[in-house]
């Protein structure tokens, strides 16, 4: 059997950060017979530059028949002057909603490694391991009607509508749920249902599909307390399931208690478990071109790859297990670097991540 990835290294770091992870990806597939096969397309600047558009035609074709996409990052100042609808973040925004993928996968861990790159103490960060499954395609980032309007007094308005389908929480409920399975089987499903009525939908549609997952806990939280807790006690959670716009903050919150962004990987699923794989962080343009960029959060996206769409999960353990190896050796991106550690590059680091693969 043979998995179709297709590979979109986008623009400044996201060639760099790439290449470093089909290493990556090439060394598993041999190692573990795979069957990966790999094509390259391109998205946001990349493609604007060659073809005009961000999200070209032909890019969109190979994504429908892909079984994974892995992404670098799209966008950066050369772009900054086009028009709205030509910015390569658009390219970004349509891949996802085009491929329906309606389900984005966040882990914020902290590599005991790096504990001192945290802000907060490492006590309360050392060991942690949350999973935040943010709804991606819905809410009120997509939800019509919306605009500004001038009023008839003259007065100007901005207006966002926040709506939520039964069956859009449904299958993010569903995620979560079977998610959690795989791990401590805890979920918080963060809401503001003392405010706001669609969130009171939320909860409801979470607590009925709680008892089909008899052995996973379910337990609720507004948003302002979540965002407290998550500061204060990050530990507590396991996973953390929510919609568009409170995900979009918790996660970056969460990606932060960690330390460092080049570290963080991140998955969009759609129904069916094809996804889109691509790190947290953006294509860095203050460091493009100098061989300084973290390749881990790419290649720890090919392991969450292999984990949830290429159902490859000793692959994706040996990743991780050579990641965490690479780290205890001490070698450090600029990004996470610390004083007695040895400093080394992209293309340094993420051959060394093979070099231990290789040496299993
Ligand atoms: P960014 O994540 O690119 O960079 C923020 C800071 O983190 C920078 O100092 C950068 O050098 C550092 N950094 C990021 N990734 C790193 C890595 N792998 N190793 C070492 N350091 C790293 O965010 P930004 O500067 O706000 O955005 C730059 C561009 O990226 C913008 O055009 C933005 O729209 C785009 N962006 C794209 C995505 C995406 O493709 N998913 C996500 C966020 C931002």
């Amino acid at each position: 059997m043979t998995h179709k990835v297709l590979v979109l290294p986008g623009d400044y770091i996201g060639p760099e950060i790439v290449t470093e992870a089909e290493k990556v990806l090439a060394q598993v597939n041999e190692q573990f017979g795979l069957g990966v096969e790999v094509e390259h397309g391109l998205l946001g600047g990349a493609a604007l530059d060659v073809h005009g558009v961000p999200m070209p035609e032909q890019t969109l074709r190979d994504a429908r028949a892909a079984d994974a996409i892995l992404l670098g990052a799209v966008g950066g100042p050369k772009w900054d002057s086009v028009a709205r609808e030509l910015r390569p973040e658009r390219g970004l925004l349509g891949i996802r909603s085009e491929l329906e993928l309606f389900g984005n996968l966040r882990p914020a861990i902290l590599y005991p490694q790096l504990a001192s790159a945290s802000s907060l103490k490492p006590e309360i960060v050392a060991g942690l391991d949350i999973l935040i499954v943010r709804e991606l395609t819905g809410g009120i980032y997509f939800g019509e009607p919306r605009g500004i309007r001038t009023l008839e007094n003259g007065e100007r308005e901005g207006f966002n509508t926040y709506v939520y389908r039964e069956s859009e929480i449904e299958r993010i409920a569903h995620l979560a749920f079977s998610l959690a399975r795989k791990r401590d089987k805890r979920v918080c499903s963060v809401d503001k249902s003392n405010v706001l009525e669609v969130t009171v939908l939320w909860r409801e549609v979470l607590e009925s599909i709680a008892p089909k997952y008899p052995d996973v806990e379910l337990s609720h939280l507004y948003v302002d307390n979540a965002a407290m807790q998550l500061v204060m006690a990050p530990k507590q959670f396991d996973v953390i399931v929510t919609g568009n716009m409170f995900g979009d903050i918790l996660s970056d919150a969460a990606a932060m208690l960690t330390g460092s962004i080049g570290m963080l990987p991140s998955a969009s699923l759609d129904k069916d478990g094809r996804g889109m794989y691509e790190p947290c962080h953006g294509s860095a343009p203050d460091i493009a071109g100098q061989g300084k960029a973290n390749p881990l959060a790419t290649i720890l996206s090919v392991a969450m790859m292999l984990r949830y769409t290429l159902a490859a999960p000793e692959a994706a353990t040996a990743i991780e297990t050579a990641v965490s190896a690479v780290l205890d050796a001490g070698l450090r991106t600029p990004d996470i670097h610390t004083q007695g550690d040895r400093l080394v590059g992209t293309v340094e680091m993420g051959e060394a991540v093979v070099t231990q693969l290789r040496s299993r």
